[in-house]
């Protein structure tokens, strides 16, 4: 073996080894194979030659069962197994990572090219798109080798192995339900989601859908299934520009959900003008990967991987600074993406620096962005939900008194009337309360306004006690409460104010240990042809109540029609 032809610093050699261990470990045990390399290209004339064994002895041994494409010129592999192939299955020879590959095999037995890459694979061998693949003749023995012309490419190594094709299934079918199953995660998290932008409109909701739809389509693009499933094929021609083209939007729509989510206009101004200034160069690479000729496709790849390498931070910083600030929304973003970012901090170093892709990275991603798609939907659906909570408390504020919680007198009136217009319609009897506190001035004088604030609050329960479900009950002002009866006649009102009158007179009321005696006088009205609005049956009770301060106080008077006035 050569060693002084390998041209990669030994700490990179040492860490892309490890790598390799765990991309080819950990899905399908690889047979020992002999990996040689020649470092020049040949004409295509002398391919024939080449694959006759003239150049054999030029080969130099590699330290580990990878191919590393030059990116300035082709490059030649002679691949063979270090032992006879004893199975009675046939071997499948598998190079992972596929983008950006195209691969010229001559295989034994009878060494007729074949091409293969990922963007216009035309095999029949029903495999993933995670490796590209070619099948071996069972007899395959030791000194029959197997020559691969890699066209130029980034230098990243690519794993091989050599498997038994049961086993290679296998390991692929594991490869296939996740496939699935990450994007089926993200996409059922954007269904749900669709009925919140539907229900909402707000923006916050249309940036978290497109971001997720955009992530789904990079990682159809980064399996390789985008390249077969129509629509997703049309793209195809595009090559590996399809997947930074997707995955530039992506992290345009990422950008633009995360400012809106965390309300960084707001609460981070500067961060939010970096992150919004991100946004151009996000577009601008986008552009360059739909329309292949304004630039080189490593170039987009660089460019984007800088772009994403430099976003990461800036959101993880984002979301921090959301959280430290108390913002419940900052939480739930840090844990959604923290894992994502990371990987795409992982993901982007791997491809800046050539590193070989483990198969847990590969996999990791879309992990990471379906466990996001998830937290943040739980999120998004927490912050609506508080929204409706802060609604709800500012119209119970709006529609209900402070000191004794009940209805306030715009509320009060406002459901008399809606009763009132019900009753009319429905020839259905509707009765009025108005109480009034008895020498309640007194109360204030002999032991204070707060001793008299208690008492208006607890007058309220023996009052509520008396009262069924559709009645209100409503504070008119001062000391004075009306209740409005739907449903009850005059007969029926006059019972339940004296049950209330009774109450209250009985109630228990000790103030700084003081009891103090209450009493109520009430006045009733109750809906009678003569009655037109119902401010009249107002005038009615409050005339009836007149006369129970003038009988006495702690007395319920019924109005009786328009000559009891
Ligand atoms: P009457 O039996 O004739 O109704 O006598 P009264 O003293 O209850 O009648 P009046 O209407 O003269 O006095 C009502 C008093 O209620 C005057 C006011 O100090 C008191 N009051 C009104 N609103 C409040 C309140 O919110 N808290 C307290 N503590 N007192 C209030
Ligand atoms: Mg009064
Ligand atoms: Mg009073």
């Amino acid at each position: 073996m050569n060693r002084v032809s390998m041209r990669l610093p030994a700490w990179r050699r040492v860490l892309a080894l490890l790598l390799l261990l765990a991309a080819g470990g950990a899905l399908a045990q690889s047979v020992p194979i002999v990996v040689e390399r020649l470092d020049r290209d040949l004409p295509d004339a002398a391919a024939a030659q080449l694959v006759a064994g003239a150049w054999d002895a030029d080969f130099v041994a590699e330290p580990y069962a990878a191919i590393t494409p030059s990116p300035r010129h082709g490059r030649w592999y002679r691949i063979y197994l270090a032992e006879d192939w004893r199975s009675s299955r046939p071997p499948v020879l598998a190079i992972a990572d596929p983008h950006g590959l195209a691969l010229r095999a001559y295989l034994p037995p009878d060494y007729a090219p074949v091409e293969r890459s990922l963007y216009e694979r035309d095999d029949a061998t029903g495999f993933t798109r995670h490796a590209l693949v070619f099948m071996l003749p069972a007899l395959l023995s030791a000194q029959a080798p197997i020559y691969l012309h890699v066209a130029p490419e980034r230098a990243v190594p690519r794993a091989i192995t050599v498997t038994d094709v049961t086993q290679a299934r296998i390991a692929d079918l594991v490869r296939a339900r996740l496939d699935v199953l990450f994007p089926a995660i993200q996409l059922a998290t954007v269904l749900v989601m669709l009925s919140f932008v539907l229900a909402l409109r707000e923006r916050v909701y249309v940036y978290f859908v497109a971001g997720v739809l955009l992530l789904v389509l990079y990682e159809c693009y980064a399996f390789g299934i985008g390249y077969e499933l129509w629509p997703l094929k049309l793209l195809a021609p595009l090559g590996a520009r399809a997947a930074w083209l997707s995955a530039s939007l992506a992290g345009l729509m990422l950008i633009e959900f995360s400012r809106h989510f965390l309300e960084l206009p707001r609460g981070a101004t500067r961060l939010d003008r970096v992150l919004a200034a991100l946004r151009w160069p996000l577009l601008a690479w986008a552009v360059c990967a739909a329309l292949p000729a304004l630039s080189p496709g490593w170039w987009i790849e660089v460019a984007l991987a800088l772009t994403l390498l430099l976003m990461a931070p800036l959101l993880i910083g984002a979301g921090l600074l959301a959280w430290l600030r108390g913002g419940r929304s900052g939480g739930y973003y840090l844990g959604a993406w923290v894992p994502g970012l990371l990987f795409v901090i992982v993901r982007t170093l791997q491809l800046l620096l050539h590193w070989p892709l483990p198969a847990w990275l590969e996999f990791a991603l879309p992990a990471a962005f379906a466990f996001a798609s998830l937290v943040l939907s739980f999120g998004l659906a927490d912050s609506t939900l508080s929204i409706r909570y802060e609604r709800d408390v500012a119209n119970r504020l709006a529609d209900h008194d402070a000191l004794t919680g009940v209805l306030n007198r715009r509320a009060i009136l406002a459901r008399l009337r809606a009763a009132f217009l019900h009753a009319r319609a429905a020839r259905a009897p509707l009765a009025l309360l108005f109480l009034d506190l008895d020498h309640f001035k007194r109360i204030n004088d002999s032991y204070g306004h707060r001793a008299g604030d208690q008492c208006l609050r607890a007058v309220i329960a023996p009052i509520a006690g008396e009262l069924r479900l559709g009645d209100a009950l409503g504070r008119y002002g001062g000391e004075e409460f009306l209740v409005v009866l739907p449903g009850a006649d005059a007969p029926n009102a006059q019972l339940i104010a004296e049950r209330i009158r009774h109450r209250v007179e009985r109630m228990p009321l000790l103030v700084s240990g003081t009891r103090i005696s209450l009493t109520v006088s009430i006045g009733v009205a109750a809906l009678d042809a003569e009655v037109a609005t119902p401010e009249m049956l107002v005038e009615r009770a409050d005339a009836a109540l007149y006369r129970s301060k003038a009988n006495g106080r702690n007395v319920v008077t019924m109005h009786s029609g328009r000559a009891a006035v």
